[in-house]
């Protein structure tokens, strides 16, 4: 089987050169008689991987000097409770907005912890928007406000950065992450899991503000204490040494081959036109989200039939387009076209998009 187009949610596709420079490195990485699999993370070698890692990433977003840049395990979800441990710390009360699942489930995490108001929610219906909310609506006390920036189930995405005063805001950019410039400075924390935009699973990004950190409470495992792991450049314990060598191809591919954030966000906002357009005139699929908070990275779209739903699927992945089925929360399709899907994925799904419709209605 040749490579397909593979329009998974995450773990989702990789840069094809990231994934063939990795091989040819597989099993002597540069001249040093074994894999970075099988090396001491405590090695000069792999010391000078994860600070490349590192400096990439910061030159890529411009993260300012006073946040530090840390690589954990967990997943995303960890971060669910990681985030309350580290951060409610003074009246111990968080607002959260709903958005979407995960932002429900973090909400859900965080409740274990403190006092946690839910400041706004798209649930009504069916989060296929993103909720509004005021800076006075926000408790004047809170220790922060959480937002999920990109839901990758719903496929919605806050196109602002909402307004929260003096407050920390800190935000879920799993799904979000790298697709364009971000203003680091705006938030009190950003965190995502890497299987999206960053590398493999495993290794989990967070960006956090100094004065944020030093202040988790007792309680707190180490490897979750930011400062902990900020004094020890994320390697308390052994950390995910392949996936975030990985990450630091990946993050050497946007800076030296797509040349930075800027440029990576035409080529999405390109691609997901590109699609959105052919939805939005076609008369077989319909977007289940409203046009103003459209994401970039995931579209879901629905023919209004489970049965023609269930048999696109099955006749697309026949045509090299995979993991193509929507969540089961919206139903039908879902394209996730992360910054690794070329146009070409996206000019072949639509190809087939029109096919199926000229065969099917
Ligand atoms: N947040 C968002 C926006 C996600 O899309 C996901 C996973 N798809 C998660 C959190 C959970 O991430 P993880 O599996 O890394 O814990």
């Amino acid at each position: 089987m040749s490579r397909v187009y593979n329009f998974s949610a995450g773990p989702a596709c990789l840069p094809l050169k990231v994934l063939e420079r990795a091989a040819s490195e597989m099993t002597n990485y540069n001249d040093n008689g074994m894999s970075v699999m099988e090396m001491s993370h405590r090695s000069p070698v792999y010391e000078a991987i994860i600070a490349e890692a590192e400096q990439t990433l910061r030159k890529i977003m411009n993260i300012p000097e006073n946040y530090k840049v840390l690589f954990l395990q967990g997943g995303a979800t960890l971060q669910f409770a990681g985030i309350p441990m580290n951060l409610l710390n003074g009246s111990g009360k968080a607002d959260y907005v709903i958005s979407g699942q995960f932002s429900n489930n973090a909400y859900e995490e965080a409740k274990k912890y403190g006092d946690i108001k839910i400041l706004a929610s798209s649930k009504d219906e069916n989060f296929s928007y993103i909720p509004q909310f005021k800076a006075s609506d926000i408790r004047q006390d809170a220790d922060y406000v959480h937002i999920c920036q990109n839901n990758t189930i719903y496929g919605t995405v806050f196109k602002e950065i909402p307004d929260t005063g003096n407050i920390p805001l800190v935000s879920d950019v799993s799904s979000y992450i790298l697709s364009e410039p971000i203003d680091v400075s705006k938030f009190g924390l950003l965190y995502a899991g890497a299987q999206k935009n960053i590398g493999p699973s495993g290794v989990t990004v967070v960006i956090v503000r100094d004065d944020l950190i030093g202040k988790a409470r007792p309680s707190t495992p180490k490897v979750m204490d930011y400062k902990v792991q900020a004094e020890n450049d994320s390697m308390i314990n052994t950390p995910a040494c392949y996936s975030i060598y990985i990450a630091m191809l990946v993050f050497k591919w946007i800076m030296e081959d797509i040349g930075g954030l800027e440029t990576m966000q035409k080529i999405n906002v390109n691609k997901a036109q590109i699609l959105y357009d052919f939805i939005d005139n076609s008369k077989l699929y319909k977007s289940t989200v409203k046009k103003e908070f459209r994401s970039i990275m995931n579209v879901p779209f629905i023919t209004g039939s489970e049965d023609l739903d269930n048999k696109f699927v099955k006749e697309a992945a026949k045509n090299g387009i995979v993991t193509i089925k929507g969540h089961r929360a919206v139903g039908g399709m879902r394209a996730s076209i992360y910054n690794a899907m070329p146009v070409e994925g996206i000019k072949a799904l639509v190809e087939f998009m029109k096919k199926f419709e000229n065969e099917n209605v």
